[in-house]
């Protein structure tokens, strides 16, 4: 099989061929036919974090495929099914967060395209409990996208506590920015969007965007401040700076919600105002697999559109390139069918 690898931090990809893994007595082998590119991948080949993987390791957590072979232990897919493989791998299921609908803040998790090889190939291994089953009527080209983009900003937008009644403000309107955008308008609120490319504010307008803010030329804070502050600020562009310019754009009352994750990000908070007017900064991170699924529902009704081009997978470094320089329409996606 044909996979996706990073050996080396500094060097680009190699695109090479693979046996095709065998499945363990809980594991699922999947043959993908679409594999999003999330920035997160960029993030994960080049080493951006504190916590690094260990190369040689195969990126990608937004892989849509067909359960091939299941292991004896696997109960609730089989053979024939489509599934996603996120980014929780797997969890231990048994601690207080896993019990208690937290489970992607389980300490002895595992994550796709990290820690184990995920969706940058043409099979993958996934764990039979933690794959998520995809509806029917869902374009896998739609459903990858949906399974990391997507139920990440859902899940943001959830714990920002908008409502009908609130202004959220998107940063960034990239992979996760435009579904963010558009959990929001769900959710009812009056939406800012703001980005730094002409094509990416035109894409919020056509997405219906009550207001559009260019961050180039425009102080975000004082704008969105003029528009009367924003209930929820939703951090997704790859930026200390932007995140910086989303706090300032809270009123009070207002929750900022940390997504993205910028190499050495940081955000400075100032605290008699963050006192003073009882503001929220919030670290949210994917969501579960129900929030997935959930996911896939509002979007069965119709609710979102997923905006993706496609590639393929030997193309990878110029994607790579090609999302560094916001130069795609909102995410790009490997199509690995025949
Ligand atoms: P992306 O590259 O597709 O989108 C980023 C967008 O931000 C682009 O549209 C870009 O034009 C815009 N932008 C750049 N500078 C800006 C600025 N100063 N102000 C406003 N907009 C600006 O990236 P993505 O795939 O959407 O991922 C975004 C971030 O979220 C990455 O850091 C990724 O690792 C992270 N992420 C976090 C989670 C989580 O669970 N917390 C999940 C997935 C991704
Ligand atoms: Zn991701
Ligand atoms: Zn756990």
């Amino acid at each position: 099989m044909k996979a996706a690898i990073v050996k080396d931090f500094a060097r680009p990809l190699s695109v090479e061929e693979r046996d095709v893994p065998e499945p363990g007595a809980e594991q699922v082998l999947v043959e993908i036919e679409a594999s999003g590119l999330c920035h997160t991948d960029i993030h994960a080949a080049r080493g951006d974090w504190p916590v690094r993987p260990a190369p040689p390791f195969v990126p990608g957590h937004e892989g849509i495929g067909i359960v091939r072979r299941a292991g004896d232990l696997v109960r609730h897919v089989r053979p024939g099914d489509r599934v996603a493989i996120a980014w929780l791998a797997q969890a231990c299921g048994r601690c207080g967060y896993c019990v208690t609908g937290h489970e992607t803040l389980c300490e002895q998790q595992l994550n796709s395209g990290y820690s184990v090889d995920g969706a940058y190939a043409e099979y993958a291994l996934a764990h039979g409990d933690y794959v998520v089953p995809v509806p029917d009527g869902i374009d896998p080209l739609d459903a990858a996208p949906l399974s990391c983009a997507g139920v990440t900003t859902y899940k943001a937008v959830k714990v920002s506590g908008a409502r009908p009644a609130s202004r959220v403000l998107v940063s960034g309107i990239g992979g996760l920015g435009h579904l963010a955008l558009q959990y929001a308008k769900a959710f009812g609120a009056e939406t800012i969007a703001v980005d730094v490319t002409d094509a990416k504010l035109d894409l919020a307008r056509e997405l219906g965007a009550d207001h559009v803010i260019d961050a180039r030329t425009s102080d975000v804070a004082a704008e969105a401040r003029r528009l009367g502050g924003a209930d929820a600020a939703i951090g997704v562009a790859v930026s200390s700076a932007a995140l910086q310019a989303a706090y300032g754009a809270l009123r009070r009352g207002g929750a900022l919600v940390l997504v993205a994750l910028p190499e050495d990000g940081v955000l400075e908070l100032p605290v008699f105002d963050h006192v003073l007017g009882g503001k929220k900064v919030i670290g949210s991170i994917v969501g579960t697999r129900e929030d997935l699924a959930e996911v896939f529902r509002i979007h069965l009704r119709g609710a979102t559109r997923v905006i993706r081009e496609t590639r393929r997978l030997e193309q990878v470094n110029d994607c790579f390139d090609e999302v560094l320089a916001g130069a795609v329409s909102a995410r790009l996606v490997f199509d690995l069918r025949g």
